[in-house]
C-alpha cells in the first residue's frame, strides 16, 4: 500500500530486523527521511526569527476575539488589545470554545525517559521507532542517549485521573521497552504525562473559522505536529490571499463528522 502510494520504505523481514536493529518483531518498515528536533529549541528559533523580521511578540493570553468586518479585535489579559486584518488561532489543546468541533477529542498519553544508555546497548542509527500496535509505542533517543519511550494512551481528558495512572502506565512503558531493547538499561529518569488531542477521522482542522471571516485557525494535529502544522502554514497563506483549493474542504472545522453515523 506504501508503494502504491509512491511512499519509500524498506520493508524488513522478522531476521533481517533482528539482525540489524536488534528488535525481535514480525518484521518492520524502514523509511528514510524523518528527523526529530527539540520542539522548545525550535520554538524559540523561529521566535527569533519573527522578531528579526519585525514581529512584534506579546506575552499574554488572548481572552477575546471581535470580527468586525475588515479587521479583528483581540483582547489579551496584559495591557494590549490587537487590531489584525487576519487572526490565526493556534492555541493547541486549549481551543477557544467557540470553535470547538465536535469530531476533536482530547485524550491522554504517557511517556518516560531511561538513564543515560552506554552506545552498545542501543538500538542502530539512532533511529526513530513507531511500533504500530494496539496500545501503540514510540522509542527516540536524546541527544546524551536517553531512550524516550511514550504511548500507552487512555480516553481521559481528566488531569488528576491521567496523574493517578502515571505509575502503573510508566511500569507498562517500562515492560515494553524490556521486549523491544532487551540490552538497554530500564532505570527511569523521568516520567510524565499529558493532554494529546486528535479528530475521529485523523484529519487535522485548518481553515476559516465558520462564520467569522477573517480568523483562521490550526488545531487537531494529533501525532502528526510536523506535517500538519507545514500544511496549515501553506493553507492558511493561502487563503489569506482568496486562493481556495477544492481539497481544502478536507479539513474544514464544519466538515461532516462520519464517526457519528
Ligand atoms: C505526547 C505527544 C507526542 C507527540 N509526538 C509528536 C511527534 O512525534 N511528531 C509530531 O509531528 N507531532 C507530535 N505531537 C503533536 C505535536 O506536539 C502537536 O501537534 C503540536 O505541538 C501542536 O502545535 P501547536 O502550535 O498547534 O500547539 P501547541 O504546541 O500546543 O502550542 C499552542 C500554544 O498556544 C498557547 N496558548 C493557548 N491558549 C492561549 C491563549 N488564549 N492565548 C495565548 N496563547 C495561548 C499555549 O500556551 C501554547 O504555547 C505529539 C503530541 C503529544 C502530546
Amino acid at each position: 500500500m506504501r508503494r502504491r502510494a509512491g511512499l519509500p520504505g524498506q520493508l524488513l523481514n522478522h531476521d533481517a530486523l533482528k539482525e540489524q536493529y536488534g528488535i525481535d518483531r514480525a518484521a518492520a518498515i524502514l523509511s528514510p527521511g524523518s528527523a526529530q528536533a527539540d520542539p522548545l529549541l525550535l520554538c524559540w528559533w523561529l521566535l527569533t526569527i519573527a522578531a528579526n523580521r519585525k514581529a512584534r511578540i506579546i506575552d499574554a493570553d488572548a481572552i477575546h476575539f471581535h470580527d468586525e468586518g475588515e479587521r479583528v479585535v483581540v483582547e489579551t489579559t496584559g495591557p494590549h488589545v490587537v487590531e489584525a486584518k487576519h487572526v490565526v488561532l493556534a492555541t493547541g489543546y486549549a481551543m477557544p470554545h467557540f470553535i470547538m468541533p465536535r469530531q476533536h477529542e482530547i485524550r491522554s498519553s504517557f511517556a518516560l525517559a531511561t538513564v543515560p544508555q552506554a552506545p552498545e546497548r542501543l538500538w542502530r542509527d539512532g533511529a526513530l521507532i513507531w511500533e504500530a500496535a494496539e496500545p501503540y509505542s514510540y522509542m527516540r533517543l536524546t541527544a546524551d542517549n536517553r531512550i524516550v519511550i511514550g504511548g500507552e494512551d487512555e480516553d481521559i481528558s481528566d488531569p488528576q485521573e491521567r496523574d493517578a495512572m502515571l505509575g502503573e502506565k510508566t511500569q507498562m512503558l517500562r515492560q515494553t521497552l524490556a521486549r523491544l531493547i532487551p540490552g538497554a538499561d530500564p532505570t527511569v529518569s523521568h516520567a510524565w504525562c499529558g493532554a494529546f488531542g486528535e479528530t475521529s477521522d485523523g484529519l487535522p482542522l485548518i481553515g476559516r473559522v465558520p462564520g467569522a471571516r477573517h480568523v483562521y485557525a490550526a488545531y487537531g494535529y494529533g501525532g502528526n505536529g510536523i506535517t500538519f502544522s507545514y500544511m496549515a502554514s501553506r493553507m492558511i497563506a493561502a487563503l489569506m490571499k482568496g486562493e481556495e483549493k477544492a481539497w481544502f474542504d478536507n479539513f474544514a472545522l464544519d466538515r461532516p463528522d462520519f464517526s457519528e453515523s
